[in-house]
């Protein structure tokens, strides 16, 4: 058989992943940062924060966080 192993595949897509960790977050953080809260109901409105001490997404209204960055280097 030739065929490669197909974990090794997921294998490689992680590590591209990985690659560029922050730019993705970022984006990703941009991307939630002004939206409504769907918590809320439309009274909350996402903004960037900490939530147990890593950069998140947080609604201002009730604290919910919608998007947390693990990332030492932040
Ligand atoms: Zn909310």
């Amino acid at each position: 058989m030739a065929k490669s192993d197909p974990s090794r595949g997921s294998e490689t897509e992680a590590e591209a992943d990985t690659r560029n960790p922050t730019e993705g977050k970022r984006r990703l953080l941009s991307a939630l940062e002004g939206q409504t809260c769907p918590s809320c109901d439309d009274d909350g409105t996402l903004e960037r924060g900490r939530y147990k001490g890593n950069r998140a997404v947080v609604c201002d209204a009730c604290d919910t966080p919608r998007v947390q960055v693990w990332n030492p280097s932040f």
